[in-house]
């Protein structure tokens, strides 16, 4: 598929707005289609639509080295993800859709912890500290963690021959 646009409307004011797509080849996967709107009242959005036969709802890898974290990961609004190891969460819906690697999902949750920080007591600091220090490891790969994705779409994957695919 090509590159385009349409007109929709603004599900925050009703405005006409524009919904511009554009196809992404992701190595050894498929093309990956990127939705971006932006209306001027503030309302944004972006999805990924996976155009490939492969679609599934539930990815999982255990990330155990560099190689591991190089993996690319894509996830729609709908992918649900899952680091049972940091205690990590992030429902649908919530976040953006992206196409990145597992090392770029790990950056996003620093990101996270580094707002949280903000506005944390000592107790908590203590615990973000703790999950930095984690990721540093799990980064370093001298510690393990799974991540898993669940997108009852199939426009979510992690494109690793180690990942558990359902
Ligand atoms: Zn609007």
């Amino acid at each position: 598929m090509s590159e385009g646009q349409m007109k929709g409307v603004c599900p925050i004011c009703g405005s006409e707005m524009t919904l511009r797509f554009v196809p992404y080849e992701v190595s050894y996967f498929g093309e990956v289609m990127i939705f971006n709107a932006v209306c001027g009242c503030g309302y944004k959005t972006t999805d990924v639509m996976i155009l490939s036969k492969r679609r599934n709802k539930r990815y999982e890898v255990e990330v155990a080295s560099e190689e591991d974290l190089s993996a690319r990961v894509v996830r729609s609004q709908y992918g649900r993800i899952e680091i049972p190891e940091l205690g990590v969460v992030v429902e649908p819906k919530k976040g953006e859709a992206f196409i990145s690697n597992v090392e770029g999902v790990l950056q996003r949750v620093e990101s996270v912890l580094k707002l949280l920080e903000r506005d944390a007591n000592e107790e908590q600091k203590a615990k973000i500290a703790e999950l930095f220090r984690k990721i540093n490891e799990i980064k370093a790969g001298r510690r393990r963690m799974r991540l898993i994705i669940e997108d009852p779409t199939g426009n979510s994957a992690i494109i690793s021959e180690r990942a558990n695919v359902e």
